[in-house]
């Protein structure tokens, strides 16, 4: 019984989403093939941040991921009982000089214009939704849309309730080859086993080049290492999901992007070009921060000089964290594709063939809807208007 209708490899946020979303809508066979464990990509080390300005008056695909996951995981948390420690907390985010202010006062009106959510709030506004914040800052803009969530348990909610709505799912097991057959078929050679499919999905994140190279095709989707750092449980401190306008104003004027590299990452050839910072207090009490994205292949090692330059950002904005210990440091492995945008949808090579990752440094908070769209995609053989600027056929090489 090795014949599946649908086999979805790679088990985070895109993978299990799909999988939910497919057993939910069809009675297909499924299937998710995971090398490691359920979320032990970077849908499970990420900051838990959930990114969402509203719909606004005239929604593009952005903003129907981020804030159509929004909904999905409160939908998990409120109405399928979950607990994946999601709160819609909102966030700040801190302005730290004069041309960042004047940068953050555009991009806030320009949101407000399209009917999102954003404003630009006083010191005096800022200390009382966050009391330990610096009183040094410029200014602060507030989200109130935006959420956080445990990635571990939320990752692993779909891919529990693909399984109640009768997905199989194997972990340990690594996909080694993929091969189509002359009837559209593909057959997926593991460690372990053979196994064929219908319709075959690719959610392998930061990895998905390694496996595309069987199928003869070059993805443009590269692994950008990002890392963060923990504290100790403490009393609670930080209440909503903190981030900083540094790296938004300098990716502005330098967005990093060239033949080699995608845009947005905080070092370029080796060197840092700005600060990013994102983080947040978690239920069981740990402060999490972290920021850095670098293009360095899949270098298995925390850079500690990239973890202290976050802490010191993050006690700019913190002034008490300069008295508190970081108790771990880790890495993961962002899936960015080359132009900074998603790939959602089939892949025009092959028939029967689907993507879905390039979901970069914000893809846990838009993985839930990018599942979503790419389960239609499976379902219908359609590819919706919507999911153009994602569509994998904007790459030569995929065609
Ligand atoms: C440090 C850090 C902080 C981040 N913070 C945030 C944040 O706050 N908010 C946010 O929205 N996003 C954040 N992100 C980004 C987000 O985590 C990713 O965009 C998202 O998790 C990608 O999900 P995915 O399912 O595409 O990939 P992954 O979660 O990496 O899943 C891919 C899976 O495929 C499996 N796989 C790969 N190859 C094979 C194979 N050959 N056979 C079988 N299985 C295979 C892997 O083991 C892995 O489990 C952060 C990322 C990092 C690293």
């Amino acid at each position: 019984m090795n014949d599946f209708d649908v086999i979805i490899i790679g088990a985070g946020i895109a993978g299990n989403s799909a999988a939910f979303h497919l057993s939910e809508k069809s009675d297909l066979r499924i299937m998710i093939i995971e090398k490691n464990d359920i979320s032990s990509g970077a849908s499970g080390l990420n900051a838990g941040h959930i990114s969402s300005t509203g719909l606004g008056d005239d929604p593009n695909l952005q903003a129907y991921l981020t804030h159509g996951s929004l909904e999905i995981f409160k939908s998990f948390q409120i109405d399928r009982g979950y607990d994946i420690e999601f709160r819609q907390s909102g966030s700040i985010a801190a302005i730290q000089s004069e041309e960042q202010y004047d940068y953050a006062l555009k991009e806030v009106l320009e949101l407000r214009s399209k009917g999102k959510y954003a404003e630009i709030i006083s010191t005096k506004e800022a200390k009382s939704i966050e009391p330990e914040i610096s009183d040094k800052m410029h200014g602060y803009i507030y989200y109130p849309l935006r959420g956080q969530a445990d990635p571990i348990k939320a990752t692993t909610a779909f891919a529990l309730e693909a399984q109640n709505l009768g997905t199989y799912i194997k972990v340990n097991e690594s996909v080694n080859e993929v091969s189509s057959k002359s009837d559209g078929t593909f057959v997926i050679k593991t460690n372990e086993d053979l196994y064929t499919c219908n319709k075959l999905v690719i959610a392998t994140g930061a990895w998905t080049n390694n496996l595309f190279k069987s199928l003869d095709l070059d993805i443009p989707i590269v692994p950008i290492r990002g890392q963060m750092w923990s504290s100790k449980s403490l009393p609670p401190n930080i209440f909503t999901a903190i981030s900083a306008t540094q790296s938004q104003y300098d990716w502005n004027t330098d967005s990093t992007s060239d033949k080699n590299n995608p845009p947005e990452l905080t070092h370029k050839d080796g060197k840092r070009i700005t600060r990013h910072l994102y983080g947040r207090q978690r239920k069981n009490g740990e402060i999490i921060f972290g920021g850095d994205r670098e293009n360095v292949g899949f270098t298995e090692k925390v850079d500690f000089s990239g973890v202290e330059s976050n802490k010191n950002h993050v006690t700019e904005l913190f002034p008490f964290i300069s008295q508190i210990e970081i108790e771990k440091a880790w890495f993961g492995f962002m899936p960015f594709s080359i132009d900074g945008k998603p790939l959602i949808g089939k892949i025009p090579a092959y028939n029967n063939l689907f993507i879905v990752s390039g979901l970069a440094s914000s893809g846990f908070g838009r993985g839930p809807m990018a599942g979503k769209y790419a389960a239609e995609v499976v379902l219908s053989d359609y590819m919706p208007s919507i999911l153009n600027e994602a569509d994998p056929s904007r790459f030569d090489q995929l065609n």
